[in-house]
């Protein structure tokens, strides 16, 4: 642990908190990253000081000169993670120590000052503790924490900024998709890609998810679901949705999903589905698949299912996919045998209803 990671967080508690009434009807339905909790956390960064100044806080706006460094040349990054209620009243985290890995890579490659994995940790701790009456108790209820960081320096200089303001504040969420969404339908970007080889795919960083706007709203208005995303240099390989990994299931019972090469986020849902399917003594190959062969074998029969997966919709079956030259349906377009049977093993273990052997639920 470095001198910053032991930073004392200053708890102030909200004055005016939202009513337990109101808080438990705003419960019953939260849909997704509508309704906030009472709380946030705040911690400063600024050159030759390092790290200071970290409070837990009433949750309020931000008051940002004009000329904040973030709003012109967008060096900012974020994580999503959630706390579960378990059958005991406690509140858990699921494998926080990969977000604080991704935060801080995130963070080298955006040039931006980088938060030490512990103190990330703590202040997760800390905003699940002000706000665990916020764990919404329907089922796929969560508390979805989103800590984030921008640079805060006032300066229209182009270069890394000087001081950062690193955040958290917190969601209670339903399931995403409403009824649980039996399977999504997926419309093939022709015109936009995602990520290039050097550019910023891996890292989570509020730029992508701008970039990807015009191409999910092209998949929406051509009656989709959600856009997915080829690699940027032959068009050819499937790398990832908007805001999910993907996973392909194949009638000899292996399973495969993009390689992690710089252009994909790497999911930590992707991850833990892969130990969980390796686990089972699954053959499990992180190897591309081309867009033009995944239509050959969902019409062959040879692909039996395919899944995306995320913090946020869990694992979701993909039912069908299109393109402007193309149109297929994979299985009988509802949820598979193995993809709902690794979603009820993941949930599972999140929930605190199966044995852990992993190690990813931490309890506070
Ligand atoms: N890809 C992208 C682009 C994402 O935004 C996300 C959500 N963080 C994922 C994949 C899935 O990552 P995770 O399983 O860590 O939520």
């Amino acid at each position: 642990m470095t001198a910053d990671a032991e930073l004392t967080f200053e708890f102030t508690p909200n004055a005016s908190p939202v009513p337990a009434n109101e808080r438990a009807e705003r419960l019953v339905n939260p849909g997704f990253g509508r309704v906030f909790t009472d709380h946030m956390v705040t911690i400063r960064y600024a050159e030759g000081k390092g790290w200071h100044d970290a409070k837990v806080g009433a949750r309020a706006p931000l008051t940002l000169d004009p000329a904040t460094s973030v709003l012109h040349y967008a060096q900012e990054i974020f994580e999503g993670m959630k706390a579960y209620r378990l059958a005991d009243g406690s509140a858990a985290l699921f494998r926080p120590r990969e977000n604080a890995r991704r935060f801080r890579d995130s963070a080298r490659r955006m040039a931006m000052a980088e938060l030490p994995e512990a103190l990330f940790l703590e202040s997760i701790r800390q905003m699940v503790r002000a706000d665990r009456d916020w764990i919404p108790e329907i089922e796929g209820g969560a508390l979805y924490l989103r800590p984030f960081m921008f640079a805060s320096e006032v300066f229209l200089g182009v270069k890394p900024a000087a001081e950062y303001l690193y955040m958290v504040i917190a969601s209670s969420v339903g399931a995403y998709f409403k009824g649980g969404a039996p399977s999504v339908s997926l419309w093939v970007s022709q015109d936009y890609t995602r990520a290039a080889p050097g550019g910023t795919g891996a890292a989570k960083c509020g730029g992508n998810y701008a970039a990807s706007l015009a191409a999910q709203a092209e998949a929406i208005r051509r009656g989709c679901d959600q856009v997915i995303f080829l690699d940027a240099v032959e068009r050819r390989y499937v790398e990832e949705l908007g805001g999910m990994n993907t996973f392909f299931v194949f009638d000899d019972g292996s399973i495969q999903t993009p390689p992690l090469g710089g252009t994909i986020l790497p999911g930590i849902t992707r991850d833990s589905l892969l130990v969980l399917a390796r686990a089972q003594g699954l053959t499990v190959r992180e190897a591309p698949y081309a867009i033009d062969q995944w239509k050959a074998d969902a019409e062959s029969g040879r692909l039996r299912e395919a899944f995306a997966c995320g913090t946020a919709a869990v694992v979701t079956p993909i039912g069908s996919v299109a393109s402007p030259d193309m149109r297929f349906s994979i299985g009988n377009g509802g949820p598979g045998e193995l993809t709902e049977r690794l979603r009820d093993q993941l949930v599972g273990i999140q929930r605190g209803e199966l044995p852990d052997p992993h190690n990813w639920l931490e309890r506070l």
